[in-house]
C-alpha cells in the first residue's frame, strides 16, 4: 500500500474547516500570524504555502515580514505584542531566522499557548508527560499517518532515524505514548541495517539520498519517510531507496505526496485547537 499523504492531508483540512467555521459561529475568528524575518527564499516558499493552506480552511492569517538586518530585541518585541494580541490564537516564526538571532529565545518568548509549531520547550515537556499541548506538526503528522493505515503500536518495535527536536525526538515521544517500543537511531548509531531489519515501523528523518536500502526492511514493516531531500539529477527524493522497500514493505510514504504534505495540515490543526481552547 502507498500511503497517500495529499489525500490524508486534505481530510485533515476538511476537518480543521469544520472546527474554524464552528468557532467563527461562536464569534470567534481563528487567527495564525507568521513572522518571517529576512529574504531566504525557501522560507519564503514555505511562508506562501502555510498562509494559503490558512485560507483555504477559514483561518486568518497575517504575515510580518521584517527585514534581514532586525535585531533581537526588536523581534522580541514583536512576539511579546502578539502574545498580548487576543486576535491571534497562533504565532509561528519561520526558521531559520539570521545569524545576529538566537533562536531558541525567540522560541522561547512565544507563549505556549500560541505555540503553533508545537516547539516551546514547555510544549515539548507537555508531551513527554502526557499532557495536552500544540504538538511538533510533523510527528504529529506522522502519527496521523499511521492511524490511517491501521497500525496498531502497542507492543511494536519502532524505530526512528534521526534525533533533531523537530522531527526525531518528538516523533519517539508520540509512539512510546501509544505503547510501541521505541529505538532511536542517528548519525553514531553502530548497526543501522540491524536496527532497521528488526522494525516493525521505520521513520526516517535523516537528510541523506536513499539512505535506509530497502532489503533492509522487515517484510510487512510500515514506513514512514520523512526525509526530503534533491539528488543531483533534480529528483527529490526520500531517506529510503522506495522501490526496493515498497516491494517488502505493508505500508509505505512516496516523497513527495507522503509526508510532506501532513505538516502545513498539521499546523492548521494545531491553530484551530489553540483557537477553540483560548474560546473555552
Ligand atoms: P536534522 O536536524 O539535520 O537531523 C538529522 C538527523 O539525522 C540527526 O539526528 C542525525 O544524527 C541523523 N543522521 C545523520 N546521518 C545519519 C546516518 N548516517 N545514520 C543515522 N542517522 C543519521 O534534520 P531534520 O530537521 O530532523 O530533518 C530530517 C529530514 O526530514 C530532512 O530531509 C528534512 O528536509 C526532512 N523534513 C521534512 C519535513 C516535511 O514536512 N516533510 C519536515 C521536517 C523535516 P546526529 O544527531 O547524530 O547528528
Amino acid at each position: 500500500m502507498i500511503i497517500d499523504g495529499k489525500a490524508v492531508a486534505a481530510r485533515v483540512r476538511a476537518e480543521v474547516g469544520e472546527q474554524v467555521r464552528a468557532l467563527a459561529a461562536r464569534g470567534v475568528v481563528t487567527g495564525l500570524t507568521v513572522v518571517r524575518v529576512g529574504d531566504d527564499p525557501a522560507s519564503a516558499v514555505y511562508v506562501r504555502g502555510k498562509r494559503k493552506a490558512c485560507e483555504e480552511v477559514g483561518i486568518r492569517s497575517v504575515e510580518h515580514h521584517l527585514p534581514a538586518t532586525t535585531t533581537q530585541a526588536e523581534l522580541l518585541e514583536l512576539v511579546a505584542r502578539l502574545d498580548a494580541d487576543p486576535t491571534c490564537h497562533g504565532i509561528l516564526v519561520q526558521l531559520p531566522l539570521p545569524p545576529q538571532i538566537d533562536e531558541r529565545a525567540v522560541l522561547e518568548a512565544i507563549a505556549p499557548a500560541k505555540d503553533a509549531d508545537g516547539f516551546h520547550p514547555f510544549n515539548v515537556g507537555c508531551l513527554w508527560t502526557g499532557a495536552p499541548a500544540p504538538r511538533a506538526c510533523t510527528p504529529f503528522g506522522v502519527m496521523r499517518l499511521v492511524d490511517e493505515v491501521g497500525l496498531d503500536l502497542e507492543g511494536k518495535r519502532a524505530l526512528v532515524i534521526g534525533r533533531s527536536n523537530i522531527v526525531g525526538k518528538p516523533m519517539a515521544a508520540m509512539l512510546l505514548e501509544r505503547h510501541a517500543t521505541v529505538t532511536i537511531a542517528h548519525s553514531r548509531t553502530a548497526d543501522l541495517e540491524g536496527e532497521v531489519a528488526r522494525a516493525d515501523l521505520v521513520v526516517a528523518a535523516v537528510g541523506r539520498a536513499e539512505i535506509v536500502r530497502g532489503r533492509w526492511i522487515k517484510p510487512g514493516a510500515v514506513v514512514i519517510d520523512v526525509g526530503m531531500n534533491r539528488r543531483a539529477d533534480g529528483k527529490l527524493v526520500g531517506d529510503v531507496e522506495f522501490a526496493a522497500a515498497a516491494e517488502r514493505a505493508s505500508a509505505i510514504t512516496p516523497v513527495p505526496g507522503g509526508v510532506g504534505p501532513m505538516t502545513i495540515a498539521m499546523l492548521l490543526a494545531n491553530t484551530a485547537a489553540l483557537a477553540a481552547r483560548s474560546a473555552g
